[in-house]
């Protein structure tokens, strides 16, 4: 029997790949999105690369008016459960607005979880973020480090593990995993799906991949004084097809483990990449240019930050494989075909 699984955020940067590789694998799939941040032309994009069709519910899951239309609609999808992705997810935003970051992130994790109940598919897998280790983590961070973010953003990650963890106490029923993400990039080796960012990106690798293509001038290198190999900062970067990877290998430890409760497990590489490492890997992979400054440390950054990433391996069976390279060459494909993203 076809497996029925509901994806929130599925026409997102990450959630667009993890619908793929779902639909690849021959999942049924019902898709929550309001596009706030993502178009319509994603899902269209997934369905053609999957070649299967995906069924849509408009709906923006903080809106307490649709909690109702979206419970019905997921009981009547009968899924046997849900991939977890839509959020806000701008840390400064979050700093500027956290008010409207908590109501957000965490009334949309509690009417998912309201309409997961109603349907009686008690296994959730939640789009969490490494940004819940506190600052003074070694690297290689494992899963058992002291948790302490630093912003409202990576709070609103923390609360809803949280709250995802005393819902598993209180009901043995339900199987859960978050799963911490470290730094997601790259785009569908198709080059047709990819990370489409609202206005100036935050991230390093849109940013990157955007000036590259001639849309901005340079790249403002984010301190160039930190205790690393080269005084940038070093993250680990793991490629976006590996990481929707792991939502299938999650989604499928929680459906053949009886008791596992809640686990908190990191997506990465375990391996770190300073910025200027990224910008050569990227240079080579674009044959572009990369004109970059190194100009003050961001507020809240830390100076290296890298996976333990043995827990996932053990548990799922899974673990990264595409190189830097990879993600270079894959983000330059996407953003050079499509060099004003969907065009939204
Ligand atoms: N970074 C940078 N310039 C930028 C964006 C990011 O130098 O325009 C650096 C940032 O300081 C960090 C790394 O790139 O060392 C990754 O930053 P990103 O925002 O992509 O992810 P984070 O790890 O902060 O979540």
């Amino acid at each position: 029997m076809t497996d029925r699984i509901v994806v929130t955020g599925g026409a997102g940067y990450i959630g667009s790949h993890v619908s793929v590789s779902l639909l690849e694998a021959g999942k049924a799939l019902l898709v929550i999105d309001d596009f706030s941040n993502s178009c319509p032309e994603a899902l269209r994009r997934i369905e053609e690369i999957a070649n299967a069709k995906i069924e849509f519910l408009k709906a923006d899951l903080a809106n307490p008016a649709l909690a109702e239309k979206i419970t019905e609609t997921v009981r009547r999808f009968r899924p046997s459960g849900a991939v977890h992705l839509a959020g806000l997810k701008a840390v400064g935003e979050s700093v500027e607005e956290p008010a409207r970051y908590y109501r957000v992130n965490l009334n949309s994790a509690l009417t998912l979880v309201a309409a997961l109940e109603a349907a009686g598919a008690k296994r959730l897998v939640f789009s969490s973020s490494a940004t819940v280790y506190g600052d003074r983590s070694q690297s290689p961070v494992s899963e058992s480090a002291a948790l302490g973010p630093t912003n409202p953003y990576g709070r609103t990650k923390f609360f809803i593990e949280e709250m995802l963890r005393d819902i598993a106490r209180a009901d043995p029923e339900w199987k859960i995993a978050n799963l911490r993400y470290f730094n997601p990039v790259g785009a569908h080796a198709s080059g047709r799906i990819g990370e489409d960012p609202n206005g100036v990106p935050n991230n390093l690798f849109p940013f990157i991949a955007q000036v590259a293509v001639g849309r901005r001038d340079k790249l403002k290198v984010f301190g160039g004084d930190y205790p690393t190999r080269d005084g940038t900062g070093v993250r680990d970067y793991i490629h976006v097809s590996d990481l929707a990877r792991g939502h299938l290998a999650a989604l499928d430890y929680l459906a053949r483990e009886k008791s596992p409760g809640v686990i908190d497990v990191n997506l990465g590489t375990g391996r770190g990449y300073s910025v200027l490492e990224a910008v050569a890997a990227f240079k080579r992979a674009s044959n572009r240019d990369i004109p970059y400054e190194i100009a003050p440390r961001r507020d809240g950054d830390v100076a290296e930050i890298y996976a333990d990433a043995a827990l996932a391996e053990r548990l799922f069976g899974w673990k990264a494989e595409k190189s830097i390279e990879e993600m270079c060459a894959d983000t330059w494909r996407w953003q050079s075909a499509n060099p004003d993203g969907y065009g939204r």
